[in-house]
Formats: C-alpha cells, sequence, structure tokens
C-alpha cells in the first residue's frame, strides 16, 4: 500500500499526532458553562487549533463571536468558521473585521448549504460571494491570516463529478487557502484515494482528515446520506444492539474512531480534525485508546 502524508509541515518524529477539535456554539447560558469547561479539558491534548462553527446565514454569528474570544483568552489558538451563503460581501468582510479584533487568526472559509437544503440550488446573494473559492480571495485582500477550507473525499453533493470538485478545491487553494480539512468518511480508501487525485491536480496544502465520532448510529445514516458520505455496513454489525445501551455505543463509537485513525496513522497521516460534537469524555475516550499524553490520566481522574 502506498504512503499518505497528509502534512509535511511538522517531522513525524516530533509530532507523532497533531490534533484539532471542531466545536459548535452553546445555545443556552448553561450549555455555554459546559462548553467552557469542554475547551478546558480539551485543551489539556494540545491541539493544533480549536474551531467553532458558524450557523449558515450568519444564525450563530454572536455565539460564534462570543466562543472565538473564549478561546482566545484561554490562549487556545481559535479557528473562526465564516459562511458566505444568503449574506452580501460587506457583511461576510464585516464579520472577518469582528474575527481580528477578537484576535482570531484562523478561519474556516465556507460557501454553506442552500437556504433550503442541499437539494436546493445554490443561489448567491447578489452581492455575495459566489463560493467558498470567492469567500477564500476576500478573505486574502483582507488579512495574511492562516485560512482553511473544506474537501469532500466523496465529492460534494452538488458537485456534478470529482473532476470539477477537485478544480473548485484547487481554486481555493489558488486563492490562499493553506489547508483543507475532509467532510467525515468512514472508508479510509476512498480518503487516499482522494488524496491520491488531489495531489495529481497539484495541490499540495495539508489535506486533514474529518473524524467523526459516532454517537447515534440510529442518525448518522440519514445525516451522512445528507452530506454525501457512505456509512459502509460492517458499522451496522459494530454497533448491533448498542442501541438502548447508551455506555456501549459510546465505548464501541470510541473504538471505531480510534481505529480509523490509527490506521490512517499507520499510513502516514498526522493531522487530525475531531469534529467533537461538543463531547470531551467521548474525545478523551478516542485519545486514550490512541495512547495519547494526557488522555488516559484525565480519564482515570473523571
Ligand atoms: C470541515 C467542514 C466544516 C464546515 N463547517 C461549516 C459551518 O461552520 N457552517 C456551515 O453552515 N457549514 C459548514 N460546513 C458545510 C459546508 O458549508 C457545506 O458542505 C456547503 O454545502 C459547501 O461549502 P463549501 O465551502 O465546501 O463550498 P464550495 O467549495 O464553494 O462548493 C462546494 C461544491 O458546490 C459546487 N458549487 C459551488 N459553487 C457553485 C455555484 N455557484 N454554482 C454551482 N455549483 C457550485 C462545486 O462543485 C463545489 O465543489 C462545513 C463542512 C466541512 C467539510
Amino acid at each position: 500500500m502506498q504512503h499518505h502524508p497528509s502534512s509535511s509541515e511538522t517531522p513525524a518524529a516530533q509530532h507523532a499526532i497533531d490534533l484539532s477539535f471542531e466545536l459548535f456554539p452553546a445555545r443556552t447560558p448553561e450549555a455555554e458553562t459546559a462548553l467552557h469547561e469542554t475547551v478546558d479539558q480539551l485543551s489539556r491534548l494540545k491541539p493544533r487549533f480549536m474551531s467553532v462553527t458558524y450557523g449558515a446565514g450568519g444564525t450563530t454569528q454572536d455565539r460564534t463571536l462570543g466562543m472565538l474570544q473564549h478561546l482566545v483568552n484561554a490562549k487556545v489558538p481559535a479557528a473562526g468558521h465564516l459562511t458566505c451563503v444568503g449574506a452580501p460581501r460587506s457583511a461576510v468582510n464585516e464579520m472577518v473585521g469582528r474575527y481580528l479584533q477578537a484576535g482570531v487568526r484562523h478561519i474556516v472559509a465556507l460557501r454553506g448549504d442552500p437556504q433550503g437544503g442541499l437539494d436546493q440550488p445554490f443561489v448567491p446573494h447578489p452581492e455575495g460571494y459566489a463560493n467558498a473559492a470567492a469567500l477564500v480571495k476576500g478573505i486574502r485582500a483582507i488579512t495574511e491570516i492562516e485560512i482553511s477550507v473544506a474537501a469532500y473525499p466523496e465529492k460534494h453533493p452538488q458537485s456534478p463529478d470529482i473532476a470539477t470538485d477537485l478544480d473548485m478545491l484547487r481554486a481555493k487553494v489558488d486563492n490562499g487557502a493553506n489547508r483543507a480539512i475532509t467532510q467525515f468518511f468512514f472508508d479510509n480508501d476512498l480518503f487516499y484515494r482522494y488524496l491520491d487525485r488531489v495531489r495529481a491536480r497539484g495541490i499540495t496544502v495539508p489535506v486533514v482528515p474529518g473524524i467523526m465520532p459516532i454517537v447515534s448510529f440510529a442518525r448518522i445514516r440519514s445525516f451522512a446520506e445528507k452530506c454525501g458520505a457512505t456509512v459502509p455496513t460492517r458499522l451496522a454489525d459494530r454497533f448491533s444492539g448498542c442501541d438502548n445501551d447508551p455506555e456501549r455505543h459510546m465505548a464501541v463509537a470510541a473504538e471505531v474512531a480510534a481505529e480509523q485513525v490509527t490506521a490512517l496513522r499507520e499510513q502516514g497521516v498526522r493531522q487530525f480534525h475531531f469534529y467533537t460534537l461538543n463531547r470531551a469524555d467521548l474525545v478523551f475516550a478516542i485519545c486514550a485508546l490512541l495512547g495519547i499524553e494526557g488522555a488516559a490520566a484525565k480519564r482515570c481522574a473523571a
């Protein structure tokens, strides 16, 4: 099998694993307090950065910004997601300014889903950015900070084919993106094949696999279908009998994610982006299985 390093940024010997954690902003003051505790715990795993999602159309603007400010104050490297759907360029640029003002030095630049969902065509705002590539260009005109973008090992559901999808990734990188973070996938061969195509297309930035722990197997299938991601049948067997046993479900979810990461590491992948679902317990369970420093101690203390 081929060797597939995702990153040339840091020597593998120095950083055997390089993590980033994605959070979504809390909806209530109670959830916010809990999220601050989650951040505190996850920061012990020394991630490269933690990112905070952004409701398409700006629905979570203030909460995203508030969470980012919390990360900056806690001295956690913070990445703010930003979408351009349904907004004029001026409003999006203003948000970039607010991020910079808050001390954020990394943006995850996204188009966002069409307002009616992914089965509706994407219609840019008349004065808006046409897609994520245009957004990256717009951000680059304002600032030199780090920019990450989305990538799709199984192609974006609205891309007519893989070649068009790769063209879009190439445009995002040509316009100044420094890193791609993938949509979640469960079959590593899809990632290896995608990475070969990305490199063949002349795209050299790190492509970081997005790891989605399966907190509810019952729900993941419909969610994955919407995102254009495949759920292998072997996973149904792994989760069978877990529906009414949350503890067992959580243990299997951690095992499945840790096995995926281990297999990717064996192929030379060093950077991983975890969709944490704001669950420090789950991330710690995965990291403990991976033997990551700090994870085992926390689990024993919990
Ligand atoms: C790591 C990651 C983080 C994410 N975070 C968020 C978040 O915080 N908030 C959120 O709302 N969503 C988020 N998303 C979801 C993302 O917004 C959706 O997948 C969205 O549908 C596409 O965004 P994009 O940036 O990939 O778009 P783009 O790269 O611009 O486009 C995706 C595909 O659509 C097609 N396309 C683009 N523009 C056009 C056009 N004008 N006409 C026709 N076809 C076009 C292209 O083929 C392209 O490959 C995230 C996704 C990932 C992978």
